[in-house]
């Protein structure tokens, strides 16, 4: 049994990363943390502490990368919603149980070192819902 522990991020896809941090710092006096390129994902990620939660930001390092694709479909703006949870493998494999559609049956490598699955937008509500653990 796993438990959803709290809004983990919230991610957002920007065309600009430099351009959308400055808003969050100059505008909204949030302070951003570093930047790292996740390869795989084709994504450069930046993380923005906020209370409890963070914001993410994500800017795609190639034009055929899934943000890419998003921001080409829907414009710049939230691509998925983060929920951490205390026991990703034990989350996957209850979901799986219960016949929710996964995008990731296991778990793979997240930003800032945690693991994470997404869970389809079909049985999400129309939510890109990422699964999060970290140590
Ligand atoms: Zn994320």
């Amino acid at each position: 049994m796993f438990k959803v522990l709290k809004v983990d991020h919230v991610g957002i896809a920007v065309k600009n990363m430099a351009e959308a941090k400055r808003f969050y710092t100059e505008v909204l006096g949030l302070t951003v943390q570093g930047e790292e390129v996740v390869e795989p994902q084709k994504v450069k990620v930046c993380f923005i502490p906020c209370g409890d939660s963070e914001l993410e930001l994500l800017e795609s390092t190639t034009p055929d990368g899934p943000v890419a694709k998003f921001i080409d479909k829907n414009g710049e703006g939230i691509q998925h919603m983060a929920l951490r949870v205390d026991n990703l493998q034990a989350a996957l494999a209850e979901l799986k149980a219960k016949e929710i559609r996964l995008i990731d049956e296991v778990p793979r490598y997240g930003a800032g070192g945690a693991s994470i699955a997404f869970v389809h937008p079909k049985a999400a509500g129309g939510i890109l819902l990422e699964l999060s653990e970290r140590q």
